[in-house]
């Protein structure tokens, strides 16, 4: 058996990170063997490593970290519609093979809660040298997108939210002109992006000022930056005027409560936090019931991605490379090594998207 290097953790073992030998995983005939080229880092690698979720694949007692990524076909046999040398993005749920979603494809819907997804919940994620997989979960990437398509992953989430949006509005006759995306982390400003290229015209609410290099991106994709540090809310639209979409991606569960006392007429918020807490507060419950009752408005959740939404990032990432060359770059703004992974792991977070560098070809 091979030897590769991959970064492990113990899932539910707080700090049990380390770079250690794994299997290096011999290709089946049915699938595509890939070399891992970067892995993207963010809250869910996070919440893994500080043990609060995560679990092995069976027989196991580590997981190999990493979702977000980009590689290269290293190995692959005539029917997987790839060749050597073609860049490549694995998604990362797979279905749980019972329920009715998942049978029809839509793991991203799985009702039974026994999905895999890799690097997070029993399967082997990419922060590793290399990696197998069926081709049909691989996302051809061309080669113009290779500095930016370790973002896709993320992306996917967002492409998945603003899919719904417009399959919910189908129930009416809607033409949304103005979108406030709130939280200007990698997911709020992907998200930012996504609507530029749906024609809309897009604010960008966040905390830091408007000096800031997510202020900048914004400012790169021709949507307005608010630096709402201590401002209300509720004060939003009428810095912007009438919300048709809002989409909260600030990470902090009392603002999606603000949010849903902004909506124009008919307009609707996408939920994208993940919220682990067990935080309580009162909320003025009358009002955003009067509002949400009396502006027809939906309020719906949206997680993970289906394969489609990939496949729609990649094209939506090309629309932003003409319209906004350079700007997805941007995004990425600490590259290391993948050996340092000790300066993210445990240490505060800055910047937009630290990604792990694991091989360059
Ligand atoms: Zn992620
Ligand atoms: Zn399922």
């Amino acid at each position: 058996m091979e030897i590769m290097k991959a970064i492990t953790i113990k899932p539910g073992v707080k700090n049990s990170i380390e770079m250690r030998d794994a299997p290096d995983p011999a290709r089946g005939d049915d699938n595509v063997k890939v070399k891992v080229l970067r892995v993207g880092l963010c809250g869910t690698d996070a919440d893994i490593y500080a043990g609060e979720y995560g679990e092995a694949p069976p027989g196991d007692d580590y997981l190999i970290l990493g979702h977000e990524n980009f590689g290269v076909v290293e190995e692959t046999n005539g029917n997987s519609g790839l060749r050597r040398g073609d860049y490549v993005v694995s998604t990362v749920r797979r279905p749980c093979g019972k329920c009715l979603n998942c049978q029809q494809g839509e793991m991203d819907f799985c009702s039974s809660g026994d999905y895999t997804e890799r690097g997070i919940k029993g399967r082997h994620g990419f922060m590793a040298e290399y990696y197998t997989e069926s081709p049909e979960y691989l996302i051809h990437i061309p080669p113009a997108l290779r500095d930016v398509a370790v973002l896709l992953e993320p992306t996917s989430i967002v492409e998945k939210g603003i899919d719904h949006i417009y399959l919910i509005q189908r129930r009416i006759s809607w033409q949304p002109k103005r979108a406030l995306v709130l939280g200007a982390g990698p997911v709020g400003l992907l998200a930012a992006a996504v609507l530029r290229v749906r024609g809309l015209e897009t604010f960008v609410a966040g905390r830091e000022p408007s000096t800031d290099l997510r202020a900048q991106v914004a400012k790169g994709l021709q949507a307005s930056y608010l630096s709402v540090d201590g401002m209300a809310i509720t004060d939003l639209p009428g810095k912007t005027g009438p919300l048709d979409i809002v989409i909260e991606a600030t990470g902090v569960s009392s603002v999606v409560f603000g949010a849903m006392q902004i909506l124009a007429p008919n307009g609707i918020l996408c939920l994208l936090s993940v919220t682990g807490g067990t935080g309580v507060r009162p909320e003025p419950t009358d009002r955003i019931n009067q509002d949400l009752v009396l502006g027809n408005n939906v309020v719906f959740g949206s997680v993970n991605a289906n394969p489609r939404h990939f496949r729609k990032g990649v094209e939506d990432f090309q629309s932003l490379e003409k319209s906004y060359p350079g700007v997805l770059q941007k995004l990425i703004t600490s590259r290391l090594p993948w050996h340092d992974y000790g300066q993210w792991f445990g240490q505060k977070r800055t910047g937009i998207k630290t990604t792990l560098e694991i091989s360059t070809g």
